[in-house]
């Protein structure tokens, strides 16, 4: 398993890289742009090509872009879903510039007077558009803590999943602080298990492109969504490396490799 972590781009693409070979990474995940903002950060070839042979001459095989916060591909509001394509498309643009496994994207919520089943809809027809504006790089659905967000269940991923006609540039991400949050326990190594059965019996297990490690600081089923340092919250000392469901996430045969990161 690859694994690492979420690391900055301030002062340039490749200091990304830079910064996993400091923090011992095997694995890192960056934001293309500022992810509270709705304005891209203008890389050229250049900064793609110097991303490229800096990864290539270190010890990190792979990088995830996380999308940005602001996008809402379930949004009924016409503005929005403009700028929401145009920021997931230029994600993927920058995730097939760089060789990225895949670029991780919240669903989003059930907004207020709306229904979950349009809402879906919604998210599949804005996803499908920006995998067709770009070349290979993947979609990775992240699972999600709130009760009204799309994800909390992974039912729903499959959901998803499946409106998206099982396109294999499609797949997930799963953050244990918001599976912790969602009523899915990781505390044990049992429940961890447990888990990755439940993930593997609703999404499969050749779907899942990406772990994110985080503690939370909130109980169990909580619905609430605030990251903590691992060992320092409620999950307590991470079960997943010496779980029997790891061997499990870390299958070769995987279409997708897992890539763990730390935070975000
Ligand atoms: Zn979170
Ligand atoms: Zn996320």
């Amino acid at each position: 398993m690859l694994i690492g972590a979420h690391v900055s781009t301030s002062g340039g693409l490749y200091k990304a890289v830079e910064r996993g070979i400091d923090t011992g990474s095997t694995a890192i995940q960056i934001f293309n742009q500022s992810p509270r903002m709705w304005r891209p950060t203008a890389f050229d070839e250049e900064d793609f090509a110097t991303f490229r042979e800096k990864m290539a001459d270190s010890p990190i095989d792979a990088v995830v872009i996380h999308a940005i916060y602001l996008i809402n591909p379930g949004t009924f509001d016409k503005e929005l879903e403009q700028k929401s394509l145009t920021a997931l498309t230029h994600a993927l643009t920058v995730g097939d510039a760089i060789g990225a496994s895949g670029v991780v994207l919240h669903p989003g919520p059930v907004m207020k007077g709306q229904e979950y089943g349009p809402t879906t809809e919604n998210i599949a027809k804005l996803c499908k558009k920006a995998l067709a504006g770009t070349e290979k790089c993947k979609l990775l659905l992240e699972n999600a803590a709130g009760k009204n967000a799309v994800g909390c269940k992974f039912e729903q991923l499959a959901d998803l999943l499946e409106l998206l006609g099982g396109d294999d540039r499609v797949g997930v991400c799963i953050d244990s602080c918001h599976s912790h949050a969602a009523g899915y326990d990781v505390r044990s190594v049992e429940a961890v298990t447990e888990t990755v059965d439940e993930l593997d019996r609703t999404v499969g297990l050749d779907r899942l492109g990406c772990i994110h490690l985080n503690d939370s600081r909130d109980e169990y089923a909580s619905h609430r969504d605030r990251h903590e340092n691992l060992g320092d919250g409620l999950i307590g000392r991470w079960p997943a490396t010496t779980s029997p469901g790891c061997p499990k996430t870390c299958r070769p045969q995987s279409t997708m490799a897992p890539v763990s990161t730390f935070g975000a």
